[in-house]
């Protein structure tokens, strides 16, 4: 996987919430079983973990893009427990997201739009990137949303879009990266 390389991986979030400024924190959100947590492994280069059920895990990762160097930790702690405290956290804590839901669940699909929503609220005048992503896009035979229908969500939702497969490993690379250049894009316009 070239471009990337991993410094460390699984860092408890408390060990690793310092040296600020060039460390993003990257916030995954969605149902139960629509993958957060595989893509979050991929991310953090531990995948070979299959189906573990964990209760939370943060990933940190020194990722190339264009070029530059840029830290993102990425955090797997949505349904660590279900508490409103959490989730309000999370919802705070976050300098770019990434709403998955999976292809083959209607219903994931349309919590994602939820939470889009409940995101808006939470960080009202910032400008956030946030990222929908409809994973499992290899289960072929059981989609039951199109393409089609997840970027015209983006385009209402005012976000970016991506269809990943975590089984696969399809796009996921794309995904974190994308990921960084919404944020430097961001950054640079605050600059100006
Ligand atoms: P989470 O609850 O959102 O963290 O979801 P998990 O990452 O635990 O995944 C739930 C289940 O879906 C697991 O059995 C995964 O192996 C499976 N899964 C995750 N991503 C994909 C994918 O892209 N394709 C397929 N076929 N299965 C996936
Ligand atoms: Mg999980």
């Amino acid at each position: 996987r070239e471009g990337w390389h991993s410094d460390s991986s699984d860092s408890v979030i408390s060990s690793s919430s310092d040296s600020e400024d060039h460390v993003f924190k990257v916030i995954l959100l969605g149902e139960h079983g629509v993958g957060k947590s595989s893509l979050a492994r991929i991310f953090g280069g531990v995948e070979d973990l299959h189906d573990v059920e964990e209760a939370g895990n943060t990933y940190d990762r020194s990722v190339v893009v264009d070029g530059e160097e840029a830290c993102l930790l990425v955090f797997d702690i949505w349904e660590q427990d279900n508490t409103h405290w959490l989730h309000n956290q999370c919802m705070k804590m976050g300098d770019a997201y990434v709403i998955v839901y999976s292809v083959t669940d209607k219903a994931s699909f349309e919590k994602a739009s939820e939470l889009r929503i409940q995101l808006r609220r939470a960080r009202q005048s910032e400008d956030i990137p946030i990222i929908l992503v409809g994973n499992k896009s290899d289960l072929v035979r059981s989609r039951e949303v199109s393409v089609e229908e997840g970027r015209a969500c983006a385009v209402v939702f005012d976000c970016k879009f991506i269809e990943t497969s975590a089984a696969l490993h399809h796009n996921v690379k794309d995904l974190f990266e994308g990921i960084v250049r919404q944020i430097r894009l961001r950054k640079d316009s605050k600059e100006d």
